[in-house]
């Protein structure tokens, strides 16, 4: 069940949680329009990883649930090359999010790969070279660094 609510605050954008054997999403009404699917994603990555589970970082594991689940990474991963506003732009019509998820899935991609590719033993230039980005530095190859949000509590 999804329900939307006004929550008092733009500081939360939704929050979930089993009541019986129904999982209970509620949405902000003050959550803008393109951070929704992402929202309801993030809250339904709670609903199936931590229905009742401790983890180390429940937040985070929602985020990148809710990113895989609306951005799949063997889909989307080609399109997030050479980005610029204007992809964007168009991506987010595409794919239903919004332009900062989309950067900010990008930006998650690359480091996972530079990541990879230094596990295996390549040198951060030759990542640089492979990926277009300094894997030393912790700065989105594409965009200005984005402004930290909490997409939801539990
Ligand atoms: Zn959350």
């Amino acid at each position: 069940m999804v329900f939307e609510e006004d929550f008092g605050t733009q500081r939360v954008d939704g929050l979930s949680q089993w009541i019986g054997d129904h999982p209970v999403l509620l949405i902000n009404k003050a959550c803008p329009t393109d951070r929704r699917r992402l929202t309801m994603a993030h809250e339904l990555g709670h609903i199936v990883l931590h229905n009742g589970l401790a983890t180390d970082d429940p937040e985070r594991e929602a985020n990148e649930f809710a990113a895989e689940f609306l951005m799949p990474s063997h889909v989307i991963k080609a399109e997030l090359r050479s980005l610029t506003l204007g992809k964007l732009q168009d991506l987010k019509q595409v794919w239903g999010t919004s332009m900062q998820s989309l950067y900010e899935r990008a930006y998650s991609l690359v480091k996972y790969i530079g990541k990879t590719l230094q596990s295996r033993g390549l040198s951060t230039q030759e990542i640089a070279e492979i990926t277009g980005f300094d894997s030393s530095e912790d700065t989105n190859p594409f965009l200005p660094a984005p402004t930290h949000r909490h997409l939801s509590a539990v």
